[in-house]
């Protein structure tokens, strides 16, 4: 039984008069009704290209035409592929040159890898033991939605490099708390916004766990495994969009979520102790080094007994079981979906073919179970209500978005 309770209920007409809201508050829960903002819910989500239909789509990479912000111009080429210019880079001389003065090779321990479990960071992790010399200690962060495979790839590659493993998570699965809480704040205004910060409880985890471990073990170096060639920051630069004002977010918002939100990101900082160690450096593996998804598979197979799920179609990304929400709510909210923009990124700079890409894609699109989604978002407490807002909602006449762009720095996004 309730210690107190009470009730608040708010009329909110938007300025057209389209939408109404009740917000009811209580001490349990806070069911936000929105009504004629969801009710003509008609996402048709075979219209994005796969499954008979056929999608206009780049010439070159496979960016659909349905992406928000994306046009083709007289040579069927997207901006994205029409401005494109490779990186080249930095090299492994200016590598060695910068890392130099944080390696002690006295100590027993002189950098740190972040790993996931995933290619990328594994990759950096065997380039860091096997090219550079240096003696990593592999930080993992738990972030309460790790794979099986994920799990079994940490175990067997740390081993196989005889590398210590120090798994670092929250006593109260914190990130789990962040991840549905934040889901439900943001779903009044869209996937859109949710999307774009479902990962922040794990990207403030990664970054706190390798902060951590490296300030307990006096370590100044930090190898993320993140690459430029797989981030999606350059699409997201041309989709313009803005934060809710506190004025939104106190009248759009569920409160009890923000709060409780707001609660847990702090106490999850807590737990970590946030701050970097005086005189960190940290550096992006990829930039110095070419990235290319082949090389780095078949090294990390080969060498490491690093694998992936036998019925993925891609090796990308197989670390998180929140990937292929994230997928389907990237297309949700942007009429392509994360896959598709990882992809087109892979086969602009040359590191994927274009009909392979399109295949894998589809097969993706198809393995997607929307209503195993909403199960796994009902588990981790989303209300049905939100999950029903951002699942039916039309992103397309919100425009809310973070307002930044999601910066992939560690390597668990590999
Ligand atoms: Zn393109």
């Amino acid at each position: 039984m309730s210690l107190w309770r009470f009730e608040v209920v708010v009329v909110i007409a938007s300025p057209k008069g389209a939408a109404i809201s009740l917000l009811i508050i209580s001490d349990v829960e806070i069911a936000s009704l929105s009504l004629a903002m969801t009710s003509n819910c008609k996402r048709d989500t075979k219209s994005s290209g796969f499954g008979g239909c056929v999608m206009e789509r780049c010439r070159k990479c496979i960016m659909p035409v349905t992406a928000k912000g994306i046009t083709l111009n007289d040579e069927g080429l997207c901006q994205l592929c029409h401005e494109y210019r490779e990186y080249i880079p930095i090299g492994e001389d200016l590598l060695r040159s910068d890392i130099a003065p944080h390696v002690q090779k006295s100590k027993k321990y002189n950098c740190i890898v972040p790993v996931s479990g995933g290619r990328d960071s594994t990759y950096a992790l065997y380039y860091a033991v096997r090219h550079l010399g240096l003696k990593p200690i592999a930080v993992h962060n738990d972030n309460d939605f790790e794979t099986e495979i994920a799990t079994r790839n940490l175990d067997v590659v740390t081993s196989r490099l005889n590398v210590p493993l120090v798994r670092v998570g929250t006593k109260k699965q914190l990130a789990k708390k962040i991840v549905a809480r934040k889901f439900a704040m943001n779903a009044p205004f869209g996937a859109q916004l949710v999307v774009a910060q479902t990962c922040e409880a794990c990207e403030i985890g990664f970054e706190s766990a390798a902060y951590k471990i490296a300030r307990k073990n006096g370590i100044t170096l930090i190898i993320w495994g993140d690459s430029k060639d797989e981030s999606t920051d350059g699409y997201h630069q041309l989709v313009p969009g803005r934060v809710p004002t506190l004025f939104e977010r106190l009248f759009f918002s569920n409160i009890m979520h923000l709060f409780a939100y707001k609660y847990y990101k702090y106490c999850m900082k807590s737990d970590y102790g946030y701050n970097s160690p005086d005189g960190l450096k940290e550096i992006h593996l990829y930039d110095y080094i070419r990235w290319d998804q082949n090389v780095i598979v078949d090294t990390i197979r080969k060498h490491l007994g690093w694998d992936a799920p036998e019925d993925s179609p891609t090796t990308w990304r197989i670390d998180c079981s929140l990937v292929p929400l994230v997928n389907y709510l990237t297309e949700q909210a942007y009429g392509v979906s994360k896959i598709e923009l990882g992809f087109s990124n892979m086969v602009r700079n040359g590191k994927m073919d274009r009909d392979d890409a399109l295949q894998r894609a589809e097969r993706i699109k198809k393995n997607a179970d929307v209503e195993k989604l909403k199960s796994s978002l009902r588990e981790i407490g989303v209300a049905p209500s939100a999950i029903d807002m951002v699942f039916c909602s039309d992103d397309t006449k919100k425009g809310f978005s973070p307002g930044f762009v999601v910066g992939a720095k560690s390597g668990f996004k590999a």
